[in-house]
């Protein structure tokens, strides 16, 4: 395995046209130190953390560039909030370039490394606490199965960074196949530039849709693709209980990953409303929006797409999104009730739904404990019974469950381990990481984030000795706030 100082790096981006980026040259921190180093994210790209080099901080920050890095940032724009922003860009990330290993392409990306020529009034930087939470919530998400960009290291540093208060910087060295999004496309559209929308669209699918290459219709095949990976994407994070909070289409992969951590948030009780970002006052971004937002999102992927392709191939590329987002989401939701996939089963799972919500449960509990439902004629299941108010509601639903399992035959013993399989014992909820925050800036101390890295990279494991990290909020988790300001 190669280190860092010794990685064979190039940056196709810098293949497209001058004009789709900006070289630039990432701001040295002062008094870098390495928080955390994600040994399964680096294996990916066959990369060694080797303790003796002495560089290796400087290079995972910024202040030292690997050889035959690139540093650029990356041209896009965006609609945020539903506000179309004609110049956004990378602000505060710089595009170092990539590694090809084993068939696959990883671009390296620092997150907080200085300002660039798309900062605007912005620093360029990320503080500590936003990149903790980013660094945790990706690998999280990737344990749970759920497309992501990845992270491979977290550095401090005593750089102040003035938000609302004073607090200090941080870079994520981000990992994915690539940062490309909906609004890398649509500032083309906007600036009436139409052979750019078609240089990006054959980079991108020459590298990443590489299966439509060749085929006549490429362009509404290629929206389709993205429609259908970005409904499946929709479905697993409804079904996880995950909340992005700034789904602007600048925050959307042409890869379906989930991209630009922030104010993101995991329900605890199931809440459909739910609002993770304080930022969002009219909740755009609720919970139960975010299907339909992304729907929104690929609508205005398929405008900036549009000189492209006929306006009937747009619109059938679109259409396939509610049955794609729905068979999904159905698909999941009967594996974490240990059924067999059928479109008869939606009753049983919006009654659920609707009794968690009105009830106040704990979404993750309550699903990882359904794995020991006992559906014998007498069994109270007092477990989760005992976790509602309202505990006929609970009852009615459970005789429903229980006849539909007796009449597919379903064995107890087996289905607890299949369904243990899809239910998630450990998210990474706001108070836990709050906790590591706290623990890694204000006592110096990391072993919470090495903790909670190893239950969330495995989240469907039990991992006795660490129950607590599986507990609901303490009653202080009500009054962490999150937004925008990271
Ligand atoms: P976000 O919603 O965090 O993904 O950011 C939206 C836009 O603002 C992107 O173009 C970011 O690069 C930019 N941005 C966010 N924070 C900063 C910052 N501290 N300095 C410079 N640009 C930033
Ligand atoms: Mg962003």
């Amino acid at each position: 395995m190669p280190t860092l100082d010794k990685l064979n790096f190039s940056n196709r981006y810098t293949s497209l046209p001058a004009f789709f980026y900006r070289p630039v040259t990432p701001s040295p921190i002062p008094d870098a130190y390495l928080l955390h180093f994600n040994h399964s994210a680096a294996k990916l790209a066959d990369i060694a953390l080797d303790p003796e080099s002495c560089n290796i901080t400087d290079l995972l920050c910024g202040n030292a560039l690997p050889t035959g890095a690139e540093a650029i940032a990356t041209l896009y724009a965006g609609h945020q909030f539903g506000q179309y922003v004609p110049q956004l860009g990378d602000g505060r990330a710089i595009l170092l370039g990539g590694i090809e290993h084993e068939g696959n392409y990883w671009e390296l990306q620092l997150k907080g490394a200085g300002t660039t020529p798309y900062s605007r009034n912005g620093d360029g930087r990320a503080v500590l606490r936003s990149s903790i939470r980013e660094y945790l919530c990706s690998e999280a998400m990737h344990g749970l199965g759920i497309p992501t960009t990845r992270a491979l290291s977290l550095i401090g540093s005593s750089l102040p960074v003035y938000r609302e208060s004073v607090e200090t910087a941080a870079i994520v060295m981000r990992m994915s196949p690539s940062f490309i999004r909906f609004g890398s496309f649509e500032i083309f559209f906007h600036r009436n530039q139409p052979e750019a929308i078609r240089t990006l669209a054959d980079y991108t699918i020459q590298h990443h849709y590489a299966e439509l290459r060749d085929t006549a219709d490429k362009y509404p095949r290629f929206l389709q693709a993205v429609v259908a990976s970005t409904a499946k994407l929709m479905a697993q994070w409804q079904s996880v209980g995950f909340a992005h909070g700034v789904m602007n289409t600048d925050n959307m992969s042409i890869l379906g990953l989930t991209l630009d951590y922030g104010p993101f948030g995991f329900l605890d009780h199931y809440d459909p409303h739910f609002i993770c970002n304080h930022s969002d006052h009219a909740g755009r971004y609720a919970f139960d929006q975010q299907p339909d937002v992304a729907a929104w999102n690929l609508t205005r992927l398929a405008q900036a797409l549009s000189p492209l392709m006929s306006t009937e191939d747009a619109k059938a590329a679109l259409g396939i999104y509610p049955a794609v987002f729905a068979s999904t989401y159905i698909d999941i939701m009967c594996a974490k009730l240990g059924l067999s996939a059928d479109k008869s089963r939606i009753p049983l799972i919006m009654q659920l739904l609707d009794i968690l919500h009105k009830n106040r449960v704990d979404y993750t509990i309550f699903m990882r404990k359904l794995s020991d439902f006992d559906s014998a004629s007498d069994a109270i299941n007092a477990p989760l019974r005992d976790l509602f108010t309202d505990r006929s509601a609970f009852d009615t639903w459970a005789i429903t469950y229980r006849n539909l399992l007796n009449a597919s035959k379903s064995n107890d013993n087996e289905r607890a381990l299949t369904m243990r399989r899809v239910n998630p014992k450990y998210i990474l909820r706001n108070y836990l990481a709050e906790n590591a925050i706290i623990a890694a800036r204000d006592h110096n101390d990391t072993s919470e984030i090495e903790r909670l890295m190893q239950v969330l990279q495995q989240p469907y494991d039990e991992h006795p000795g660490m129950e607590t990290y599986a507990a609901p909020p303490p009653d202080w988790a009500q009054h962490i706030s999150v937004s925008c300001s990271s």
